[in-house]
């Protein structure tokens, strides 16, 4: 059954909205689009290996473009933060559709040794403040991690297809002609 809450309270430091590079799935891409209106080629960046630490050369969502490789991540200003992080508010611009890294963000999934559900605790690795002063349920956290795992599957398989056919010249931005048509339809 496992633990039905995890201790936490989000402190609002805006760390992980102003210095965390946040990667998207396809999924929640489209999601974004389709409930705000703004245009992805503005809200997504894509970066080189240089760009961004800490994701292993085998990762699946890597893109080859050109014989590069580039990740898809929301737009950052180095200063400011993520592209939605309200300036104003310093609070996130589209909290309701936000991606669903962001939704897990800091908690850790456990496992048993059968791969069933036992917790979830706080990433240690992270710079979030990992205050203890609350209490979150688990049950929606996991259905979110296993509508992620879907999500990442996807993104792998568009990934794969995209990578098949790298070629000089190629773009990274051209990955978004995959799964863009359901919101740039006439
Ligand atoms: S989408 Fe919202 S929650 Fe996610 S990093 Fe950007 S501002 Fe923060
Ligand atoms: S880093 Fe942690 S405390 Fe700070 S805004 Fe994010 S979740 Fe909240």
């Amino acid at each position: 059954m496992g633990s039905r809450t995890v201790r936490f309270k989000c402190l609002h430091s805006n760390h992980c909205c102003r210095d965390v590079v946040c990667l998207p799935t396809p999924w929640d891409v489209l999601r974004i689009a389709l409930n705000t209106g703004e245009d992805p080629r503005r809200f997504l960046e894509f970066l080189t290996p240089d760009e961004i630490k800490g994701i292993p050369k085998n990762d699946p969502t890597w893109l080859m473009a050109d014989g590069n490789r580039y990740l898809m991540a929301l737009t950052r200003d180095p200063k400011t933060g993520c592209y939605f992080l309200d300036k104003k508010t310093r609070f996130c611009g589209i909290y309701e559709h936000r991606p669903i890294l962001c939704r897990l963000y800091p908690f850790k999934l456990r496992e048993t040794r059968e791969g069933k559900f036992h917790s979830f605790t706080l990433h240690k690795d992270v710079g979030c403040l990992r205050c203890r002063d609350g209490v979150v349920e688990t049950k929606p956290l996991y259905d979110l991690y296993l509508q992620d795992r879907i999500h990442q599957d996807d993104y792998a398989t568009l990934v794969e297809e995209f990578n098949a056919e790298d070629r000089p010249g190629r773009r990274p931005q051209e990955f978004l002609n995959l799964f863009l048509e359901i919101v740039e339809a006439p």
